[in-house]
C-alpha cells in the first residue's frame, strides 16, 4: 500500500466515510508493507502533536512514532535536500509542508535525519517519510520498498 502525501485530516476522514478505514488498518496490523510518505505517515503515527481542538490524536496508529503536523511551517517553509538514508545512500528529499518525528519507541528504525530531526523511520514492514520521494527522479527507496513486498508475498505463500 502507499499512502501519498495530501492532507492528513482529509484522507483520515474520507478513509472513514468509504469504509475503508478499518479493513486498512487490520492488514497493515497483519505485516501489509506500506510506504507512506508525508501526510501518509501522519495516518500511521501512533501520536500526532499539533493537531487542531477536535481532531484525532491519531489514524491508524500503526507505527510507533510520535510526529509533528507543519513543523517546517507553513507552505512557505517547503525545501529541497539530499541527505543519507541509513543503508541506502544518499538520496534527495523534497519536503512540502511537512511534518518530521519527534520520537521513536521501540521497535523503530531511524533511516534517516535532517539537523537532528527524524524525516524517515522503517517499523516493522512500513516506511514513514516525512518527504516525497516521488518527486525526484532517484527510486532508491521505491526499490527497498520493493523488497519488503518481496519479504511478505514470499512469507504469506
Ligand atoms: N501538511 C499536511 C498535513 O499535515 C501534509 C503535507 C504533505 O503531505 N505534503 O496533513
Amino acid at each position: 500500500l502507499i499512502l501519498p502525501g495530501g492532507e492528513s485530516t482529509v484522507q483520515g476522514k474520507l478513509l472513514k466515510e468509504l469504509g475503508m478505514f478499518d479493513p486498512i488498518k487490520q492488514k497493515i496490523r497483519a505485516g501489509m508493507p506500506v510506504l507512506a510518505t508525508c501526510a501518509g505517515m501522519i495516518l500511521l503515527a501512533e501520536s500526532i502533536e499539533g493537531q487542531p481542538d477536535g481532531q484525532p490524536s491519531s489514524w491508524f496508529g500503526t507505527m510507533s512514532m510520535t510526529v509533528k503536523r507543519n513543523a517546517y511551517g507553513r507552505q512557505l517553509g517547503s525545501f529541497h535536500t539530499i541527505q543519507e538514508m541509513k543503508g541506502m545512500g544518499e538520496v534527495p528529499m523534497t519536503f512540502i509542508r511537512a511534518p518530521y518525528i519527534e520520537k521513536c519507541e521501540e521497535g523503530a528504525e531511524v533511516l534517516a535525519e535532517i539537523e537532528g530531526n527524524i524525516v524517515a523511520v522503517k517499523y516493522k514492514e512500513q516506511y514513514g517519510l516525512a518527504f516525497h520521494p516521488e518527486l525526484d527522479e532517484d527510486d532508491t527507496i521505491h526499490s527497498a520498498f520493493l523488497e519488503s513486498i518481496k519479504k511478505y508475498k514470499a512469507l504469506s505463500k
